[in-house]
């Protein structure tokens, strides 16, 4: 921007545009730190509530795997002598079943894995030796144990819940146990979807071996999961929440919890995009609250800036024209309501005030005769000019010193000026507010009369001429004068020739002796 045109920027817009650019920023960065906030408070808001879910359903799980083994390990105790009395096997089985509905299914094995005895009955299992994973890991393990995902001999996807059976002589003999469908409905299921009815939320369940137990879809039950940044987290143990990564590279805000008796994790996970998804909306709903308090803002600051230029709008707008008639009315009228505008309004005023007194001394300096400080014939031709403009009738009296020459002659030029400014002094003393009394030349007066009839004009001149006959003049001691008078009207012939019938006058008064008047 170039300073021609900075200069053409007043400082009203100066101030309007600086504040309002600053009210400007300042919002911005206040949205954008609500915004920050906000966002903030979302993600940790979701983390800790899906913290507290996947701990809520990991010790629901932990509960009910603890449950499972008290149950399992009071049945052990029941079968320790009886593996061979098939009737108490098949009521144990049955109770066991029906006391705990939680298994889908229950089996008692002997010590080479043979199935004893299992309920329901329609399983047709009884008698036979089980090489899946799970059980076996159950039947080595010899102590209480929760398998890994497996799919069972009847083709579903199960985990095994297991107690040993150990006689009296401390000898393991055998097995008892529960499975859980993974797949189907079961108490797993039941025990994850009780805590949850929010859509958006994910939550699943793995091994050890990261192997989804539970997932909202049920198809990916059994699935091994690739890299999750959430699954690494829980599968260390212990129980939070993070900004992780899921198996789909998808960033997803998720909570956490270690389920230690089976070596499971429970993830509470929602993505990451839909829950900023509210944002938007929560931040346009925040711009239009704070919409008219800005309209407010604006109002004000426009208000203020307007107050604050006004007094200095007002003294520019006078200093560009000091030479007004009016300037000094125009700079006082100026409300300069703080400190600076008052000084500038008074060094302002001062200002005026002498720069129009000095020009009123150049003006008067150049109109009036300096010896006598009555008007030269400039301001004379002036007020004639103005005279005949207006239409204004006047009397014009010419009056010279009879032989003056012969009073410089006598008593030298200096008591002839002394006589020039005595007479100067009778005829401003006999001038009335209006008249103008004029040094036309070096011992020539001229008086101007407005609005004066011609008789009367005709007394002041005879009164002037007595008065300067009477007048005692320091070493001269005393002059006459003769004069002339003639008047103007408007309708008459033009000043010029009225100026001049005064002077013929003046001239036949000197003719005939000289020390009178002839009009
Ligand atoms: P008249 O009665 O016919 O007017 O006789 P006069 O002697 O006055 O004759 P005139 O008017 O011609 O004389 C003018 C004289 O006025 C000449 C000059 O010496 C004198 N004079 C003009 N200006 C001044 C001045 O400023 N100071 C003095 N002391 N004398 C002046
Ligand atoms: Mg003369
Ligand atoms: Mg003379």
């Amino acid at each position: 921007m170039s300073v021609r045109s900075l200069t053409r920027i007043d400082l009203r817009r100066l101030i309007l545009l600086f504040t309002l650019l600053t009210a400007l920023i300042t919002l911005v960065s206040s949205l954008y730190v609500v915004y920050r906030v906000q966002k903030r408070e979302l993600i940790d808001s979701a983390l800790q509530s899906n913290r507290a879910y996947a701990t809520k359903v990991a010790s629901s799980i932990g509960e009910f795997l603890r449950n499972s083994h008290e149950h399992l390990a009071y049945s052990a105790d029941l079968l320790a002598g009886q593996l061979q009395n098939e009737g108490f096997l098949k009521s144990e089985a049955i109770r066991l079943q029906g006391q705990d509905s939680s298994f889908n299914s229950v089996a008692i094995f002997d010590a080479t894995g043979k199935v004893l005895e299992a309920s329901p009955q329609n399983l047709q299992i009884k008698g036979r030796i089980f090489h899946t994973e799970g059980i076996v890991q159950a039947l080595h393990g010899h102590q209480p144990m929760v398998s890994s995902a497996f799919v069972s001999e009847i083709g579903n996807l199960v985990i095994f819940i297991s107690q040993p059976i150990v006689d009296k002589g401390g000898q393991y003999v055998g097995a008892v146990g529960g499975s859980v469908y993974l797949q189907k409905q079961s108490v797993l299921h039941t025990l994850i979807s009780s805590h949850f009815n929010d859509v958006s939320v994910q939550v699943y369940v793995v091994d050890s071996s990261r192997r989804l137990l539970y997932h909202a879809d049920h198809n990916r039950i059994g699935q091994v999961l690739g890299p999750d940044t959430a699954v690494d987290a829980v599968l260390g143990g212990g129980r939070g929440a993070m900004e992780s990564v899921d198996a789909e590279g998808t960033a997803m805000l998720s909570g956490y919890a270690y389920v230690p008796d089976s070596r499971w994790g429970v993830i509470c996970a929602q993505s990451r995009a839909a829950t900023l998804e509210s944002l938007g909306a929560l931040m346009g709903k925040t711009a239009m609250a704070i919409f008219p308090v800005c309209l407010i803002g604006f109002t004000i600051i426009c208000w203020v800036t307007q107050l604050i230029t006004r007094p200095l709008r007002q003294l520019a707008a006078a200093a560009s024209q000091l030479d007004a008639v009016d300037s000094p009315e125009q700079i006082n009228s100026v409300r300069a309501w703080y400190i600076e505008a008052a000084h500038i309004r008074r060094a302002l005023s001062m200002g005026v005030a002498l720069m129009q007194e000095k020009l009123g001394r150049l003006n008067r300096q150049a109109q009036s005769d300096p010896m006598t400080g009555l008007a030269n014939r400039r301001a004379m031709d002036e007020a004639l000019r103005v005279l005949q403009q207006t239409g204004t009738p006047f009397c014009a009296m010419a009056l010279d010193i009879d032989h003056f020459k012969k009073v410089n002659d006598t008593f030298g030029h200096d008591a002839g000026d002394v006589a020039l400014q005595a007479i100067a002094d009778v005829l401003k003393r006999c001038s009335r507010d209006g008249d103008l009394p004029c040094r036309t030349g070096g011992e020539e007066f001229t008086l101007l009369l407005p609005n004066m009839p011609k008789a009367s004009a005709i007394d002041v001149a005879e009164r002037l001429r007595a008065m300067v006959e009477n007048t005692r003049i320091d070493q001269v001691g005393s002059v006459t004068i003769s004069i002339g008078v003639a008047s103007w009207i408007a309708q008459g012939p033009p000043v010029s020739v009225v100026l001049k019938q005064a002077d013929e006058l003046l001239y036949e008064a000197k003719k005939k002796g000289r020390n009178r008047v002839e009009a």
